[in-house]
């Protein structure tokens, strides 16, 4: 009785947990998901056959013969089936389909093959014996099934060991304790006929199929109800795993700082929710993933350029014609990064970083706002990672830190009065890099610091070794970075006056758009410099920031003309006039940069420029070269570019 007891007990919690499973289900792509289900119902037939089959052995019921024999043979050939089905849904989403379906086929096959045999046997009575009344009394089918289930049981666990890297330690784990659980209960039902812990044992896995299955909620974006950036990134270690064909789709909701900023957060939210829902219908195998805040993800099996278009389409198509929150009707621009696999490495941190960096692109071009990750893009990142390392080689070895010098010239005499210290990076691979490919990501990643440092520390080197050079001074180039922060300026100012060098010799050249941080803190290492002598000079004025009240508000001496004021010819150089007449007034002193041809020089002297950098005079040049022309007092002939 107390068999009948446990597995009575067993049903309830079984049917119990079918129920609330079939109540946490939900919809992907109009399709229902409930995982598992096959196999409860697998083992609520075993289990409801092993209570009617006690029952009749507990003489509670009589039934007949016959109906107790092929109870008996259900009860039986069920246990292979739940084992097959059981891990077969786990792994569902794990092996490729066509794994899948070999292993499945293969199992199959040797359980027909033991039910047909069983059923062949009946009239000899080898494999299952029973008494008159049609009760199981031995035979060898127990001890067969048992090795069937074991075989079944080292087939699919073999398969995942095979996809191991789809799982956590945790699962596979998981999955062998329950392994040899399922295999010792079985070996208790062949050796002691009592099927009282299968049945315990088979419920506990359904159990805790159930528990893993709530678990998925922590992959689910709980704002959405979209799965979130921990699915999309399982999912895409599957992807790149098998090596799958698939277009995936980065989209960032451009403007929705400024809804949340005109809206509030609630409605924010709702955009965010109906914009979810409107992804996740987009059918056509796609699932649709928030990655985080503003940005969204869509994994599609591969398409081809067309599709593409008419998905991005779609997608701009709805997001254009927008939601009606609260009488505000609200919608969004959105930009696309698209990446299409297997990459090169094809790992799920490849595919992820390909994403960044073409929304990155987008973000830096303001030009499209659907860019797809192609071989011109692979190259620019391949560049800019090497680039990267270099840049980081070159903090910790400063001999790859090179300054050249670009002589600035006296209008009146001809003669260098100055140069601009520049820097490049001598890469052993990549050969010389020059600074607008390095200076954005050293300022990004903060590496900016150490190499304005290393320069300082070279150019006063330099002056230092040449105390009698005739030179007004060197100009350096500082950014933002550098005068916002606090240690900075102290630390900077140590390296000149460390050196001895004068440090009136030194000119910093900083841009407005650098003006535009932390005022007190730049004001405060600005006076740190000019106390001690160290000037500044505005580099390249009059291009974009044209924030003109810093040449009133900070007191520049000097104030160096962007290449693009010279290059305009437009009206006889009307831009260069009224730029010079107003810095004129101001009493500022003039540098014309990117001087290239005599007209320019000429043009130039007319509007009352004092002094001219640029290729018509020299090319930066290094150290050597600008020390021999000091020496030797020698005015540089100039010489048109173009
Ligand atoms: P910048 O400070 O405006 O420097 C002038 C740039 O214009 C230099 O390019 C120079 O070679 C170039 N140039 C001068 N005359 C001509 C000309 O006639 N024609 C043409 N086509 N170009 C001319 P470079 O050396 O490539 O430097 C580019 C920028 O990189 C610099 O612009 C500066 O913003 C930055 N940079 C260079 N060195 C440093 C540094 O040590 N620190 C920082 N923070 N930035 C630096
Ligand atoms: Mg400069
Ligand atoms: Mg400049």
């Amino acid at each position: 009785m107390e068999l009948i007891a446990i597995e009575i007990i067993c049903l309830v919690i079984t049917v119990a947990t079918l129920v609330m499973m079939t109540r946490t289900s939900f919809t992907v792509d109009g399709t229902r998901i409930t995982p598992f289900i096959r196999s409860y119902i697998a083992f609520i037939i075993y289990l409801s056959s092993a209570i009617i089959i006690h029952l009749q052995g507990a003489q509670v019921i009589a039934l007949m013969p016959a109906l107790l024999k092929t109870l008996f043979f259900l009860h039986i050939f069920v246990i292979p089936v739940f084992i097959i089905i059981w891990f077969s849904d786990t792994e569902r989403r794990i092996l490729q389909s066509t794994t899948k379906r070999s292993i499945l086929i293969t199992q199959i096959v040797l359980v027909a093959f033991f039910v047909a045999a069983s059923l062949i046997d009946i009239p000899r009575s080898h494999l299952f014996v029973f008494n008159g009344a049609g009760v199981w009394e031995g035979g060898n089918g127990v001890w067969l099934m048992l090795a069937l289930s074991t075989v079944l049981t080292l087939i699919s666990y073999g398969s995942f060991l095979l996809f191991r890297v789809m799982l956590t330690r945790f699962n596979l784990f998981g999955l062998l304790v329950t392994s040899i659980t399922v295999i010792t209960s079985l070996f208790f039902y062949a050796f002691f006929a009592h099927p009282y812990l299968f049945s315990t044992v088979g419920t506990s896995i359904l159990l805790f199929s159930f528990l893993e299955w709530q678990r998925r909620e922590l992959t689910l974006d709980p704002l959405t109800k979209i799965p979130n950036y921990t699915s999309c990134r399982n999912r895409l270690r599957q992807l790149t795993f098998h090596m799958r064909e698939n277009t995936i789709f980065m989209i960032d909701i451009e403007n929705f700082r400024l809804i949340n900023d005109r809206y509030g957060t609630a409605i924010g939210d709702r955009v965010l929710a109906a914009f979810a829902a409107s992804l996740s219908s987009l059918g056509g195998n796609t699932l649709a993933y928030r990655l985080f805040s503003n940005r969204f993800a869509i994994v599609s099996k591969r398409l081809s350029h067309p599709e593409i278009v008419r998905i991005v389409n779609t997608i701009r198509a709805k997001a254009a014609q927008g939601w009606k929150f609260d009488e505000h009707h609200i919608s969004i621009h959105l930009q696309f990064a698209i990446v299409e696999t297997p990459l090169g490495s094809n790992t799920p941190e490849e595919v992820i970083e390909s994403l960044e960096f073409t929304m990155a692109q987008i973000k830096e071009q303001r030009k499209l706002s659907a860019i797809i990750f192609n071989q011109r893009l692979v190259l620019i990142r391949r560049r800019r990672l090497e680039i990267l390392s270099s840049l980081r080689d070159a903090i910790n070895d400063e001999s790859k830190v090179m300054v050249h010098y670009q002589p600035i010239i006296d209008c009146s005499d001809k003669r260098i009065v100055a140069a601009e210290a520049l820097m490049r990076l001598a890469d052993p691979h990549l050969g010389m890099i020059g600074p607008s490919e390095f200076i954005p990501a050293a300022e990004h990643t903060g590496l900016i610091r150490e190499l304005t440092a290393i320069m300082l520390r070279k150019v006063c080197t330099m002056l230092a070794a040449h105390p009698a050079m005739n030179l007004s001074h060197i100009t350096i180039n500082i950014s933002g970075a550098d005068m916002v922060s606090p240690e900075m300026g102290s630390r900077l100012l140590s390296i000149i006056l460390e050196s001895g060098v004068d440090p009136s010799k030194i000119v910093f050249e900083v841009t407005e758009s650098m003006l535009l941080g932390s005022a007190a803190q730049i004001l405060k290492n600005w006076k740190l410099f000019t106390e001690q002598g160290v000037r500044f000079m505005l580099d390249d004025f009059g291009t974009g920031y044209a924030n003109i009240e810093s040449l009133v508000t900070l007191p520049f001496e000097i104030v160096k003309l962007d290449r693009c004021v010279i290059n305009n010819e437009a009206n006889d150089y009307q831009l260069l006039a009224l730029i010079t007449s107003m810095l004129k007034r101001l009493g500022k002193l003039m540098v014309a940069e990117g001087v290239k041809n005599r007209t320019q020089l000429e043009v130039a002297v007319r509007h009352g420029v004092h002094y001219i950098q640029g290729y018509y005079f020299s090319k930066p040049v290094e150290e050597d070269q600008l020390i021999q022309w000091l020496d030797h007092s020698m005015c540089i002939v100039g010489q048109d570019q173009d």
